[in-house]
């Protein structure tokens, strides 16, 4: 896809949970080879965005479109495998594995009772080595996972999606409880995968990190997108300024 093209569009999406309209009407087209800040105050529904991109929720409204397809008919191992790479706000990984098995075994991630040494073949260990090489965490691989502290298992959830070569790269609140030495690292590693035409949304509390990265920010509050374009503009727009004023 060429860059600037719209990669992944979410188009007028609404979840309702009781009384609360988590998201309302809310749209993002992110284009290839971007970078887009997904922010708003606590509450504005960036988590359940993420939520309905990657099939966890179906809303009540709305569709989201990935290359021009409708992920609509297809749940969370099926948005995975069609190029939905997705990490969690508390890191996602298999504590009675090793790090090389989380990052390996990630077909089996949907099914977690699959999970077994022996299902990781020859080729997947080399190509999660490499990726765990690719992270700076080479010689971790055969540590357990619960050896690793809360940033590295971050970083293992990034190996871990890579393995299935994703479109779009999904990250919620990646800088979050992670240590200065790793939160460079991080930013490092957005970039050159960036450099070579990942596309990114990135959820995330910490302006100074994510603001560096994005090429364009969306802003959410009370379930609508209320601004959208490049940080500086958006990041003095008066409507964005209150919603976190109310916060
Ligand atoms: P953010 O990620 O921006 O902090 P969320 O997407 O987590 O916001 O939440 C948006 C709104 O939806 C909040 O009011 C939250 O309480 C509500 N919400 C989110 N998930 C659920 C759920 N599973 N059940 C009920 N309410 C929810």
């Amino acid at each position: 896809l060429a860059p600037g093209t719209d990669l992944l569009r979410v188009d007028g999406v609404t979840v309702q949970f009781g009384g609360v309209k988590a998201l309302d009407n809310a749209s993002i087209v992110v284009p290839a080879g971007s970078i887009t800040a997904l922010i708003g105050p606590n509450g504005s529904g960036k988590t359940t965005l993420f939520n309905v991109i990657d099939g966890t929720y179906e809303p009540a409204a709305g569709d989201v479109v990935l290359n021009g397809k409708s992920l609509a008919k297809l749940d969370r191992t099926g948005r995975a495998f069609a190029g939905i790479g997705r990490t969690y706000q508390l890191p996602r990984l298999f504590d009675s594995l090793t790090v090389l098995e989380n990052v390996a075994a990630v077909n089996d991630r949907f099914e977690p009772r699959r999970l077994v040494h022996s299902a990781v073949s020859g080729a997947e260990a080399a190509r999660a080595t490499g990726l765990l090489e690719f992270v700076g965490l080479g010689e971790y691989v055969d540590a357990a996972a619960t050896d690793l502290s809360y940033g590295q298992r971050k970083l293992v959830e990034l190996a871990q999606l890579l393995m299935l070569d994703p479109a779009v790269i999904l990250l919620d609140e990646p800088a979050a409880g992670i240590n200065p030495t790793l939160l460079q690292r991080l930013a490092e590693l957005i970039r050159s995968l960036n450099a070579t035409g990942r596309t990114f949304v990135i959820v995330e509390h910490d302006m100074q990190f994510v603001l560096a990265l994005a090429d364009q920010t969306t802003v959410l509050a009370h379930g609508k997108v209320i601004a959208s374009g490049d940080p500086a503009t958006v990041s003095t727009d008066p409507a964005v300024l209150e919603a976190y004023l109310g916060d």
